[in-house]
């Protein structure tokens, strides 16, 4: 019997043993850059002349890993290997694959502030950040290791007289996962793991920002733990270049997805098409972008709401899909509430991450991010008023700092208001009054978090039906989702409606067979 899944702690950096032995793992990540990593096709590592330097962008200059890059033909034959593994892998019991979970999950806990550290370098994630993302990714393979454990028994049916009936889930076949970079670590081992304790086979195409954390599950599943050759098969490479390979491939079963609208919409349109040798209709499951909002009212303590709103707007420098990007406060408590903003806003402290616990905001992720939303800025200038932050942070080694932004007296319909911006930069909204609030929270095509800050019980009644988000939190921020706690995805053109790290995630990765013997 295992024991009840617990949420993996965290690590409190206030005490001196924690943070010196954080400061180890991060000089002994530093030994490990410039690694060169390969690709790992059907137990098969493949080195090839295409490269990718994976960087840390506090510190553009140093190269953390050296990636090699598929092409679309390794593609190709990363699919093929998967579905001839599955084969095999899918009559493996889901006792056993569940115990691999089980394995990884203790392998990283030993390791824990190595894999954090390493996310501090190649995310520029500050430390409680980084450590928040490795204890996610050790209880996405705690809670799923125990929900395949449950699922996996055969289930009665209604009883019928002599026969005997049960349902039992099977897998689905091969399965494509394409995380994204801002949770490099959970998100992308949370739907690996999924994929193959379910029975399926994996291709992982890691994000081109941080293929190296990627490169490290790989290495735990096959090179300690002996996963079969083909079960996990590592194919880091440009989105651009192999993506449509990958989806579009005959072989192909599902797309586990997670990033931007844009790419989510493509591949569902690419996934709905049938080609030739194909003998399924793909599964996507679809988590994307959010436009996310914490509504203030009239009756919410001004200081609690103001340090909510700091906290999920510029929490890893605003490069969440839950982070609150939109402030939407009442009349009354708007100029009270926007002081106490701007106050805490520039209080941060922003610099390499790499530097101690104490800083706040690393850089975002890339000389691309930054330009775009510099951009944002400039339009936000343009429809508001700038009232904290707004430019970038100049430092000697031309890491990608920014400073957090904000930008008030925001119109609902403006661009700011509307679009993600994926970064550090906050618009801040007035309504007239709480029913206006709420139409404002709801009135964009997302539907990923929110919050409301109300001490009015009928209001936070309203917002429970009203407040159409997949993720609602009530008088607390929009950010931090745990594992089996809250069950985590959106609605609308936040993605497929799924929840990760819930307890109906993994049937996403299964099809139930019914079989009923006369006896
Ligand atoms: P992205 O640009 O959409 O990239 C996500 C992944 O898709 C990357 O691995 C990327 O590879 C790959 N990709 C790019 N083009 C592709 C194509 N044509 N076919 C298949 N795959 C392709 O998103 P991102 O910048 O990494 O992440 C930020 C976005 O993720 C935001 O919109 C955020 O809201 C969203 N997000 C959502 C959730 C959620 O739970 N709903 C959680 C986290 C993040 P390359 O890196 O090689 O381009
Ligand atoms: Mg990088």
């Amino acid at each position: 019997m295992k024991r009840p899944f617990v949420n993996e702690p965290l690590t409190d950096f206030s005490a001196r043993a924690n943070a010196e032995a954080f400061g180890q793992a991060l000089a002994k990540v530093r030994a490990t850059f410039g690694r060169a990593y390969p690709l790992i096709v059907g137990g098969e590592k493949i080195y090839t002349d295409d490269i990718l330097e994976s960087r840390n962008p506090s510190n553009p200059s140093e190269v953390v890993g050296r990636v090699s890059q598929a092409t679309p033909e390794l593609a190709d034959r990363a699919v093929r290997e998967a579905a001839k593994a599955f084969e095999h892998w899918k009559r493996i019991p889901y006792t056993e694959r569940a115990r691999y979970l089980f394995h990884a999950a203790k392998i990283m806990r030993e390791r824990k502030h190595e894999f954090s550290a390493l996310m501090v370098y190649e995310a520029g994630k500050p430390w409680v950040e980084a450590d928040a993302d490795t204890a996610e990714a050790i209880d996405f393979m705690e809670y799923y290791g125990r929900e395949m454990l449950r699922l996996g028994k055969p289930h009665p049916t209604h009883p019928e007289p002599y026969h005997e009936t049960e349902l039992h889930y099977i897998p689905l076949g091969v399965g494509i996962v394409i995380p994204p970079w801002n949770f490099p670590c959970a998100i992308m081992t949370g739907m690996t793991t999924a994929t193959i304790v379910t029975g399926n086979t994996a291709v992982l195409k890691p994000a081109s920002a941080t293929p190296v954390i990627a490169a490290w599950l790989a290495e735990i599943f096959v090179d300690q733990l002996h996963l079969p050759a083909g079960v996990l098969n590592f194919l880091p490479g440009p989105g651009g270049a192999v993506g449509d390979v990958l989806v579009d491939h005959p072989l192909t079963r599902f797309v586990a997805f997670t990033g931007s609208k844009e790419v989510g919409i493509r591949i569902n349109q690419r996934a709905a098409a049938v080609n030739p040798g194909q003998r399924w209709l793909k599964r996507t499951i679809l988590e994307m972008g959010g436009k996310d909002a914490i509504l203030v009212d009239e009756t919410a303590d001004p200081e609690e709401a103001a340090a909510g709103i700091v906290a999920a707007a510029f929490g890893y420098q605003g490069q969440k899909c839950s982070a609150c990007s939109r402030a939407v406060i009442v009349e009354p408590l708007y100029d009270a509430v926007l002081e106490r903003i701007v106050e805490r806003t520039k209080n941060l402290d922003v610099s390499d991450p790499a530097l101690g616990p104490g800083v706040e905001m690393g850089p975002v992720i890339d000389e691309k991010a930054l330009k775009k939303h510099l951009e944002y800025i400039a339009i936000g200038k343009g429809e508001g008023r700038l009232v904290a932050g707004g430019e970038s942070v100049s430092a000697p080694s031309g890491g990608y700092f920014l400073q957090p932004t904000v930008i008030a007296d925001v119109a609902p319909d403006a661009r700011l208001a509307q679009e993600e911006v994926f970064g550090p930069v906050l618009a801040v909204i007035k309504a007239r009054d709480f029913t206006e609030g709420m139409e404002i929270v709801n009135n964009t095509e997302y539907g990923l978090t929110g919050s409301l800050y109300s001490m009015r019980r009928d209001r936070l009644e309203c917002a429970r039906q009203e407040f159409h988000v997949g993720n609602l939190y009530l008088n607390r921020k929009c950010t931090h989702a745990l594992v089996g706690v809250h069950p985590f995805g959106g609605f609308n053109m936040s993605g497929t409606d799924s929840k990760a790290g819930g307890s109906d995630y993994l049937q996403l990765f299964m099809q139930a067979k019914v079989v009923s013997e006369k006896v």
